[in-house]
């Protein structure tokens, strides 16, 4: 699409293969909870979100994503930001919460994950904590520990059950000299100071997937389910980078998965 070309002037109509695609920003944008209309108001200086968005020559849906998760938009309408400095008790600046937010967007090959990871961090995360609010017959109460609050940070962090998984986890790395030190943001968020398909910060996203999953699954969450967890996620992810030539990708995967490999149980 030409910005030029497709000017748009007051009171003009617009060509029907542009209005279709205005209809389709909006009707995404509503679907992940923003109403474009609004955000508009804060598209300062011009030109609008809209129209930076027909705009745009990439393809894919990274660039969409990126404005729609910009911090100008974000600000002026959702609290999330805030409620996580509450929850953790510490406030994350500005900049932080810009890589973090662009982060995700630059999360490849695991759709499911990504959106596990926007979930997290936009808050909206079915957590029990969330669940009983709208329904009475859920506890609020975590399904690992049966103690605590499911919130969030509980879930994937400060729960005893999660504590002791990191515990044994990091012992296992640390057995093959790889260290991953794993706090309550990094738990969360990842180590935004690092790429977000490095090792380090797809270990951790693959953990997060692992706990939701175990939550779903009804399974306490140990050591011997992660690994296979693991394992399966790790060949996924050579299968792609083989498939796309980028095997050179793989080489800071490779003592981690011949380690998993090798303590795979039999069948
Ligand atoms: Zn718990």
């Amino acid at each position: 699409m030409n910005g030029r070309s497709a000017r748009v002037t007051p009171g003009h109509t617009r060509p029907p293969g542009r209005l279709l695609t205005v209809n389709a920003i909006e009707k995404g944008a509503s679907k992940v909870g923003i109403r474009l209309k609004a955000v508009e108001n804060f598209s300062r200086p011009r030109p609008t979100l809209t129209f930076s968005i027909l705009t745009k020559k990439d393809r894919g849906c990274q660039t969409f994503y990126r404005i729609l998760m910009g911090k100008k938009v974000c600000q002026n309408h959702n609290n999330f930001e805030g409620k996580w400095h509450n929850e953790l008790n510490r406030i994350l600046d500005v900049k932080t919460w810009d890589r973090i937010l662009s982060g995700i967007g630059k999360i490849n090959y695991h759709n499911d994950l990504k959106w596990l990871q926007l979930r997290i961090t936009r808050r909206i995360l079915h957590t029990n904590v969330i669940l009983s609010k709208y329904n009475t017959n859920i506890r609020n109460i975590c399904d690992f520990c049966l103690t605590d609050a499911e919130t969030i940070s509980h879930f994937f962090f400060t729960c005893q059950k999660v504590q002791g998984l990191y515990s044994e986890f990091g012992k296992f790395l640390l057995d093959h000299n790889i260290f991953l030190n794993i706090d309550i943001k990094s738990a969360i968020f990842g180590f935004y100071n690092k790429p977000p398909m490095s090792m380090d910060n797809l270990v951790l996203l693959f953990i997060r997937g692992f706990l939701w999953n175990a939550k779903y699954k009804k399974v306490t969450p140990s050591l011997k389910y992660l690994k296979c967890y693991l394992v399966c996620c790790i060949r996924n992810l050579k299968h792609v980078y083989m498939n796309i030539g980028k095997e050179n990708y793989f080489e800071e995967w490779q003592t981690i998965y011949d380690t998993l490999l090798s303590e795979e149980p039999e069948e």
